[in-house]
């Protein structure tokens, strides 16, 4: 009964995926529950169709983060090719 453990101590929760800078998903390590941050920063229950949230919200955040890495790539070349000139 791994779930007395949860009753007596409360869940142990460790975040199990970063979906953006502010939602996480965490499971418990006892009894494998998961809960997820709701849009106003609460913890829920991570049901499926949350979990559905969380891909589309991360596939988002990880084209932003690319589409940032490009750009950052891009100036710090340009200052280079000015460098080269200069
Ligand atoms: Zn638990």
């Amino acid at each position: 009964m791994k779930n007395i453990h949860c009753k007596v101590f409360g869940h142990d929760y460790k975040v199990t995926r970063h979906v953006t800078y502010h939602v996480k998903e965490y499971t418990c390590e006892s009894c494998k529950k998961q809960l997820t941050t709701s849009g106003n920063g609460n913890l829920i229950e991570l049901t499926p169709k949350f979990k559905e949230i969380n891909d589309v919200l991360e596939r988002i955040h990880h084209k932003r983060i690319l589409r940032i890495n490009k750009r950052m790539t891009t100036s710090k070349q340009q200052k280079e090719a000015k460098l080269l000139i200069a």
